[in-house]
């Protein structure tokens, strides 16, 4: 990865480029929805078809010379029907947040009502916060998780949709570390005869692998990212059965964007594909139990773990109990300085602002990647803690950056 061809014409990219290789290997991605590709995935996203125009679908193409672009994107359909067990995938959409507004609009009509988790106790914008096009398009209600037991309040949920009749509900998490009932979510929908989107843009690779329960087969709808725990590269993808496929298909190829980006449909294939062997399987099991580790540690420590734990790749910490003075932005920006990248989060009950909420959230998905077992997960918890703990003493954080740079040595990245 030396970027020479880009060096040639553009040193200033080139110097970015390099600088953003050598920031990923000597620092620790915790962000919990990002993750670290494998090489074969960057060469298929970083390939000829960006200049390729492939408007519609397989065989139904409106341009000509769609030969590749159509063998590249059925391969990628038949691995996500593989991998899933959906019966209709649509690989196109660019982002998650994409995917999700290919459902609203094959099945909604602006106006129409979505019922979904607050974005506070861990819902995502394009679930229909006023600042994003869904809150803006349609009347939205949300459901929360109960404030003592940090898992989401079902029979809320059931309540509030009984009152606000929605047209959809939406399962699926951005700051949950829950295993979600998506069973339970959709006896809901079925009572208030809405359709269910589950949007598992955080866990796709955790469901592929079958470490959480998959809402296909379950949910009308549902939508991932493909960049998270899957690790296929940047975009998004819908599943749903047969009956909805033709409305999908229209609602993502004209209704929301022109043509697909098939470079990343490309690194959707051999993502997929990669997940499809056996040691993906070993890889999630692996991310879940680096995350229970990192959970526990970070409790015997005292920390507020939002829930007491977790069953997917991410912990939520709310640190108002242990350290009322103490901010997620105060922590995020020290632990970015030791070199342990993640990010401050709002947790249930927010009482400060999104911009600088009361926790963090904190994935071990890109970890995993890197090799890290159990072992090491509790290591850089004891490395997180001790940053919490003293977030404005330098001499602490220096520290703690010594050893995060042994770490990213010892388990190296894009060698
Ligand atoms: C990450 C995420 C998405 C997708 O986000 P994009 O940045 O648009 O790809 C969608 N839904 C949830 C719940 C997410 O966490």
């Amino acid at each position: 990865m030396d970027y020479s061809q880009v060096r040639d014409v553009d040193p200033d990219v080139a110097d970015a480029l390099s600088g953003e290789v050598q920031r990923q290997r000597d620092t620790l991605a915790m962000i919990a929805s990002e993750n670290h590709v494998s090489e074969a995935v960057l060469e298929a996203q970083g390939s000829a078809l960006t200049n390729k125009y492939a408007e519609g679908y397989p065989g139904e193409r409106y341009y000509a010379g769609c030969e590749y672009a159509d063998e590249i994107e059925n391969l990628a359909i038949e691995r996500a029907k593989e991998l899933w067990g959906a019966e209709h995938v649509n690989v196109q959409p660019h982002s998650g947040t994409q995917a999700n507004m290919g459902v609203y609009l094959a099945m909604l009509d602006p106006g129409d009502k979505i019922l979904s988790l607050d974005l506070t106790h861990g819902g995502h914008l394009s679930h229909g916060h006023p600042a994003n096009f869904a809150g803006q398009t349609y009347e939205v209600e949300q459901y929360e998780v109960d404030p003592e037991t940090g898992y989401v309040d079902y029979e809320g949920l059931a309540e509030i949709a009984d009152e606000f009749d929605p047209d959809i509900i939406v399962s699926g998490y951005s700051a949950y570390p829950r295993e979600v009932d998506f069973q339970r979510v959709q006896d809901v929908a079925n009572d208030v005869d809405a359709y269910h989107l589950a949007d598992i843009a955080h866990i796709t690779g955790l469901v592929a692998a079958g470490v959480h329960a998959s809402p296909v087969g379950v949910a009308d709808f549902v939508t991932g990212s493909t960049h998270k725990t899957i690790r296929a590269g940047r975009g998004g993808i819908i599943m749903c059965d047969e009956e909805h496929a033709k409305a999908i298909d229209n609602a993502v190829f004209p209704g929301a964007q022109g043509g697909p980006l098939m470079h990343n449909v490309a690194g959707k294939a051999v993502g997929f594909k990669e997940a499809l062997s056996e040691s993906f399987e070993a890889y999630a099991e692996q991310t879940v139990a680096n995350a229970k580790a990192l959970a526990e540690t970070f409790t015997e420590h005292g920390l507020e773990v939002v829930s007491g734990g977790t069953d997917n790749h991410l912990v939520l910490v709310d640190l108002r109990p242990s350290h009322p003075e103490t901010t997620g932005k105060d922590v995020e920006a020290a632990l970015e300085d030791a070199g342990i990248i993640m990010n401050a989060n709002t947790v249930p009950g927010e009482t400060r602002s999104a911009f600088d909420p009361s926790g963090i959230r904190l994935g071990t998905a890109a970890l995993t990647t890197r090799g890290f077992d159990e072992d090491v997960t509790r290591e850089v918890g004891e490395l997180v803690v001790s940053v919490v703990d003293n977030y404005d003493d330098e001499d602490v954080v220096a520290d703690v950056t010594d050893r995060v740079q042994e770490l990213c040595a010892e388990y190296p990245l894009y060698e």
